[in-house]
């Protein structure tokens, strides 16, 4: 596979779509690195998605370059969270390959709230 086929693999997922505004979705914030919008199948009353634009496969790939644009993910979690006024808490998480549930190979970081989390998680 060519570096080229591979970037364009790697930019070919569903939210790689979504950040060139290919497909639509419910879009709550966005930024020069990152954009939020809401999980097409919520798993609890409020469920976003922050996605880096940089097309990281999988946190297991992120590389030390990324250390700023990791924590601005997190900072850009604790901003959408207040914003859909989880003032109770709320849960984020990070699935990673195959055993850790991932089925979008674009990082993301789900914010779960509006509910009481369990855990340890399924
Ligand atoms: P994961 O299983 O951690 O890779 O999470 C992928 C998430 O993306 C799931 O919660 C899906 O419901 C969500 N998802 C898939 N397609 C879309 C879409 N077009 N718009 C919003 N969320 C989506």
């Amino acid at each position: 596979m060519t570096n080229n086929k591979l970037h364009m693999t790697i930019q070919d997922t569903i939210f790689g779509k979504i950040i060139r505004r290919e497909i639509p979705a419910n879009i709550v914030y966005e930024d020069d690195l990152a954009l939020a919008f809401t999980d097409i199948n919520p798993q609890a009353p409020v469920h976003i998605l922050v996605i880096p634009k940089k097309p990281i496969p999988k946190l297991a790939e992120a590389e030390p370059d990324d250390q700023a644009l990791l924590g601005h993910l997190l900072l850009t979690a604790q901003r959408v969270a207040t914003q859909a006024g989880l003032t109770n808490g709320y849960r984020v998480v990070i699935n990673t390959g195959d055993d850790g549930g991932q089925t979008v190979y674009h990082l993301h970081l789900h914010i779960l709230g509006g509910r009481h989390m369990a855990w340890p998680p399924g």
